[in-house]
């Protein structure tokens, strides 16, 4: 396993970035900064997903983006604002190259490739954050549901996702019974498959067709700027 993104770096940048970089396992549920606090370290997931949940005063999450190993963490915050603006949470077991954030930040200064690659991440992951403003507010909860269930298949890389209800409740910003009733629909229309602490998909093309649009329109985004997970 590999991150994309740093495989798609000129060699340079990716040894140096490579030397700075500990190898962190992280399991679903993991808090790997939390919102508000000053991010000392950039993640790179090797495997795994990483959602940035948004916190409410409430204490109520919303995820507004989730990340894999196309992409990296803890760049939402920058230079200008050090506190990260949402909980980077682990939403599916996995591990992830960490560099001091020092250390990428001098790798930065030092490589217009670099700065480059971050831009096009930054940019789809922008996209990904508004998209998914506009779909909370729009679209159903079926098939928000058939979209990030797509979305974390797409960035685990297996038909088996190891996660529970509350899981899904929590990412979706919704109560647990919503997601139980969404959940069945789905399964009883045969596009997925669920079991204690797990889902998978039965009919990704199906699936796909229940999804809203927002999963075609990101993963086109995310082709034309480079990356996909
Ligand atoms: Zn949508």
């Amino acid at each position: 396993m590999d991150n994309l993104w740093l495989r798609q770096l000129p060699s340079g940048d990716r040894a140096r970035l490579s030397r700075a970089a500990e190898l962190r396992p992280f399991a679903r549920g993991e808090v790997l900064c939390e919102a508000g606090e000053s991010a000392d370290a950039v993640w790179l997931p090797l495997e795994g997903v990483v959602g940035l949940a948004v916190v409410l005063d409430d204490g109520r999450t919303v995820d507004s983006a989730l990340i894999g190993r196309e992409g990296l963490v803890g760049v939402t915050c920058g230079p200008m604002n050090g506190r990260a603006a949402s909980r980077a949470v682990a939403r599916a077991d996995g591990a992830a190259a960490c560099i001091p954030a020092a250390a990428f930040g001098e790798a930065l200064e030092r490589s217009v490739r670099l700065r480059e690659a971050l831009a096009r991440f930054t940019e789809g992951l922008f996209a990904q954050v508004q998209q998914t403003a506009a779909c909370n507010a729009q679209h159903s909860l079926e098939a928000r549901l058939a979209r990030r269930i797509l979305e974390l298949q797409d960035r685990v890389e297996a038909d088996r996702l190891e996660l529970a209800q509350h899981d899904l409740a929590t990412m979706l910003g919704v109560r647990r019974s919503g997601v139980s009733e969404a959940a069945a629909l789905i399964e009883r229309r045969g596009l997925i498959r669920r079991g204690r602490g797990w889902v998978a998909v039965a009919d990704r093309k199906g699936l796909e067709g229940l999804a809203c649009g927002c999963y075609a329109m990101l993963r086109r985004v995310e082709g034309e700027l480079g990356f996909a997970a």
